[in-house]
């Protein structure tokens, strides 16, 4: 039995008549760009993370392109962020004409290294982008106290980690500001690209929607980009978004699964849940010396795997240019060579966790 990383078809399964109504009501009414479907999926999302506003846009990437500009990022500026992460989470802060600064990420959540935090601060930082990786929280108390002692503003990067919380609070309502992510393997997927700001500030949120949609219709008061979220999609994440918070507990179920039948394999690492965080486990990472064979082995046994993401952000050919060396982010270098990510989605059945995790107890054992 082949088992994928995640299995997108099946999610559509399980829901496929509250998903083609949806569809089939915007085509049905022409609500193809904006429109109320629209307004009604960002309503409903603010309220689902607990932020005053949601402003929708194409896709993650812009979400965090968008909220850089509307809270005024210029060339010259530095943003930092965390050094192991999508490359969204630092090729925006290119495109604004800032310099992306990278901190290195914390042994035990992969997320960024907040007792680093402050070295990496000049005179020219105005922000911190934390990532919640894989779903789980940045330490936000820390982040925030660091913020606020610099006079910086904060965009959580929520890609990956919809409705994960740090003490009891959904993640996303921490910060000065906050992106989401909804391509279709995201915890919260549309069919397609689609992403969103959240944030209790209102004027920033208005600046964001106008911005994201040329600057106004007809009164361009300023130049914008156009980066609205479709009806479809709209319609789509509406129709999902009440599935939400089961599926993570699918998640957590499934991860507390491979916790148990993989807790004592020689050499392997489990992904590690630190205090005060629920974790929504976009993906289940693991830590190996034997990871380049572990996955061969595991895909002649038909189970898929994917590393993310193989080269820690500072070592990218893109930013070869500033010269980083292995030393200056010793943890992403270590863990860029260590981490798998194994099949991890609500419809995991049972039987199939299980299968995985004999597979790579028998691996381990062979390789
Ligand atoms: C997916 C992702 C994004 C970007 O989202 P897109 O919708 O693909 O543009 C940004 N940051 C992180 C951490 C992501 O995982």
């Amino acid at each position: 039995m082949k088992i994928p990383v995640v299995d997108l078809h099946a999610q559509y399964m399980s829901i496929k008549s509250e998903i083609d109504e949806a569809i089939t009501r915007v085509i049905r009414e022409s609500a193809f760009v904006r429109g109320e479907v629209v307004a009604s999926f960002e309503e409903n999302f603010a309220t689902a993370i607990g932020a005053q506003r949601c402003v929708s846009c194409g896709n993650g990437t812009d979400a965090l392109y968008i909220a850089m500009k509307g809270l005024g990022v210029k060339p010259g500026d530095e943003v930092i962020t965390t050094a192991h992460s999508w490359i969204s989470s630092s090729e925006t802060i290119s495109q604004t004409g800032a310099v992306p600064v990278f901190c290195d990420t914390d042994e035990n959540t992969f997320t960024i290294d907040t007792r680093q935090l402050e070295h990496h601060i000049t005179p020219r930082t105005v922000g911190i982008i934390p990532v919640h990786l894989f779903g789980q929280s940045a330490d936000m108390d820390e982040v925030m106290r660091i913020a606020r002692k610099f006079g910086l503003w904060v965009i959580e990067d929520c890609a990956q980690a919809h409705l994960a919380q740090y003490k009891g609070r959904n993640v996303g309502t921490f910060g000065t500001a906050a992106t989401f992510s909804f391509y279709p393997g995201k915890n919260l997927g549309a069919m397609g690209d689609a992403g969103a700001i959240v944030t209790d500030d209102s004027d920033l949120a208005n600046w964001c929607s106008l911005f994201a949609q040329h600057g106004g219709k007809g009164s361009h008061s300023i130049e914008g980009i156009n980066s609205r979220l479709d009806g479809i999609q709209a319609a789509i994440l509406s129709a999902k978004l009440p599935f939400l918070s089961g599926w993570n507990e699918r998640r957590r179920a499934v991860a507390a699964t491979y916790d148990r039948l993989l807790s004592d394999v020689p050499g392997l690492r489990l992904p590690e849940v630190a205090d005060h965080r629920l974790h929504a486990f976009h993906l289940y990472v693991i830590r190996t010396e034997k990871r380049d064979a572990l996955k061969d082995e595991l895909a002649r046994k038909g189970i898929a795997t994917s590393i993310n993401y193989p080269t820690a952000l500072p070592f990218l050919p893109c930013y070869l240019n500033r010269g980083f060396k292995s030393d200056d982010y010793p943890r992403a270098f270590e863990n860029q060579q260590r981490i798998l990510s194994i099949p991890m989605y609500p419809e995991l059945l049972p039987e199939q966790v299980q299968q995985v995790a004999f597979e790579i107890k028998d691996a381990i054992a062979r390789i």
